[in-house]
C-alpha cells in the first residue's frame, strides 16, 4: 500500500483495506514461483470521449487489470476500473485517465482488493458517475469515502439504462487463511461476480474466485471476462480450463494478467499461448490490448445449452 492509500484509507477510517501486497505475502508462503517469463499485453489503444458516445452496438474494451469498460447503445459503464495509483510497478499504459472519462452509467466493483477496488480511481471518477454498486461490504468501504454507493446481496440484481445486473457468487475470502492479516473475519458474500445482461449479449464478469461447482453450472454467457490465474485462490490455472471448456464457444475476454511487473506472482502472470494449449476452441480467446474495442454479439442458440 503506498502513502497516498494509506492516507486516504487511514482518513476514511478503513483499517483494514486489504490489498495486492496482502495476497502477494499469502501466496508467497504456499507457492514460489521459479518462473522468470512474464507474458505482456499487447501496446495499448487509448481511447477518449467518442467511445462513451451514442451507439447501435455493445462494445467491450479491457483496460488492464481485472477492469473493463462497456458502452452498451449509448449505456456506459465500467467493472473494476484501475487507472491510476497502484502500488506496484506497473507494465501497461493506462487506455484512458479518470479526467478524461466524461461520464458513466455505472462502476461495478466485484471485491475490496485494490487491484479491483482502486480508491483514487474511483475518488477521480466520482464526478461523472451517480451509482457504484458492489457487495455490502465494499459499499461499507466506498461510503467511508463519499461515494454514492449501492451494496448488494448475492443474486440480488439491478438495472441502468437496458442493462441488468445480477451479482453472483464467489469464494475469495483468503485473508482467513492467513492469521494477522487482517482483523476482520471475511466472508464470501464480500466479493462477488457480475452476470450482465445487454440488448446484444449477456456478459459473466466472474470476479476473483476459486472454483466452485456454481461456475460450472450457469447459463451459457456470450463473453466472460476470464481470469486465468494460476493462483490457488483463484480459479487455478486447471481450473480455468475448466471453467473454459464448459462453456466451449463463449469468447473469452483475457484480464488479471500482463498489467503488473510480477513474474513470480501466479496471480498477475497468466499466459494466453498456454491457454490457447489447454482448452477447446482456442480461437475464441481474445487477447485484447487495454483500450482495444471488442464488439458483443449473442452466440447462435445452437451454440448454447
Ligand atoms: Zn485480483
Amino acid at each position: 500500500m503506498n502513502a497516498r492509500n494509506w492516507t486516504l484509507s487511514a482518513v476514511a477510517g478503513i483499517l483494514l483495506t486489504i490489498n495486492a501486497q496482502a495476497q502477494i505475502t499469502a501466496d508467497s508462503t504456499q507457492k514460489k514461483a521459479a518462473r522468470k517469463y512474464q507474458a505482456r499485453a499487447p501496446k495499448t489503444q487509448p481511447f477518449g470521449a467518442n467511445a462513451f458516445a451514442a451507439s447501435k452496438q455493445t462494445t467491450i474494451r479491457w483496460l488492464g487489470f481485472g477492469g473493463f469498460f462497456v458502452n452498451s447503445r449509448g449505456t456506459t459503464f465500467m467493472v473494476d476500473p484501475l487507472l491510476e495509483g497502484f502500488d506496484m510497478p506497473v507494465l501497461i499504459d493506462f487506455p484512458i485517465a479518470p479526467k478524461d472519462v466524461p461520464k458513466l452509467d455505472a462502476i461495478l466493483v466485484t471485491h475490496a482488493d485494490n487491484d479491483h477496488f482502486s480508491v483514487p480511481t474511483n475518488q477521480d471518477l466520482k464526478g461523472v458517475t451517480t451509482a457504484y454498486h458492489s457487495t455490502v461490504y465494499v459499499d461499507s468501504l466506498m461510503k467511508n469515502l463519499g461515494l454514492p454507493s449501492f451494496g448488494h446481496n448475492i443474486g440480488d440484481t439491478f438495472k441502468f439504462g437496458p442493462v441488468r445486473v445480477k451479482l453472483t457468487p464467489a469464494d475469495h475470502a483468503y485473508q482467513n487463511a492467513y492469521p494477522g492479516m487482517s482483523k476482520r473475519r471475511f466472508k464470501n458474500e464480500d466479493a462477488c461476480g457480475f452476470w450482465i445482461e445487454t440488448p446484444d449479449g449477456n456478459i459473466w464478469a466472474t470476479g476473483d474466485s476459486r472454483l466452485t461447482p456454481g461456475h460450472l453450472t450457469m447459463p451459457t454467457p456470450d463473453a466472460i471476462f476470464f481470469d486465468f490465474s494460476d493462483s490457488e485462490w483463484h480459479f487455478t490455472f486447471e481450473g480455468a480450463v475448466k471453467l473454459a471448456n464448459t462453456y466451449p464457444n463463449t469468447p473469452l475476454l483475457l484480464c488479471h494478467w500482463g498489467s503488473v511487473d510480477a513474474p513470480d506472482f501466479n496471480p498477475f502472470n497468466g499466459d494466453p499461448e498456454k491457454l490457447a494449449k489447454a482448452i477447446v476452441n482456442p480461437g475464441r480467446i481474445k487477447v485484447l490490448a487495454p483500450g482495444e474495442p471488442f464488439t458483443l454479439s449473442k452466440l447462435k442458440k445452437s451454440t448454447t445449452k
